[in-house]
């Protein structure tokens, strides 16, 4: 989406953008990739069963895998998943770490003075540049507690940082397009 279009919420949200996280390999500082366990790739009908699915991190540079599993929930945990079994935590989705590792983001980007300019994955990044880029935004009729843009933090949506948001996520692009197809 190019600047000056117009954009078109779809209602995405953050968990949209979960199932491919990019973060920084704990071991020779490469991209590698946070997804759900490749032993555990059913069929997910609700966002809320692949989050809890048992997940790896895998580094294609160096070849670490590590893997993470669900934890039964405790006192104070924010949303609960009960899949039979004791009650499992759901992963918070949040940013610039990523929710199971606690990793830093492979997408991240100080800007604007001092914010983290952050994205799980390329697609996510599309959305934010479309977002930011537009001079008109269509709010998407049904969001119920608010989608993935109307969200984002008041200094991404700023008109005055436009531009410097749109650097920002340039440069965070250039930093994944070398292999995609
Ligand atoms: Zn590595």
């Amino acid at each position: 989406m190019g600047e000056g279009e117009r954009f078109r919420d779809r209602a995405w949200r953050l968990f949209d953008f979960a199932r491919e996280i990019l973060v920084v390999c704990p071991r020779c500082g490469g991209r590698a990739v946070v997804a759900v366990h490749p032993d555990h790739l059913t069929c997910h009908r609700y966002a809320v069963q692949f989050l809890t699915a048992p997940h790896r991190l895998t580094c294609p540079g160096c070849g670490l895998t590590r893997d993470w599993s669900p934890r039964p929930a405790r006192k104070g945990d924010g949303d609960l998943y009960f899949a039979g079994g004791p009650p499992l935590a759901v992963p918070r989705l949040t940013g610039p770490g990523d929710p199971y590792f606690g990793l830093p983001l492979w997408l991240r980007r100080r800007c604007c003075g001092g914010r983290t300019l952050w994205a799980y994955n390329a697609a996510h990044l599309d959305v934010l540049e479309g977002y930011v880029a537009a001079r008109l935004r269509e709010r998407h009729p049904n969001t119920g507690s608010g989608s993935l843009v109307e969200r984002l933090p008041a200094w991404i949506k700023a008109a005055g940082n436009r531009d410097e948001v749109l650097a920002a996520i340039r440069t965070l692009r250039a930093s994944v397009t070398s292999d995609r197809d």
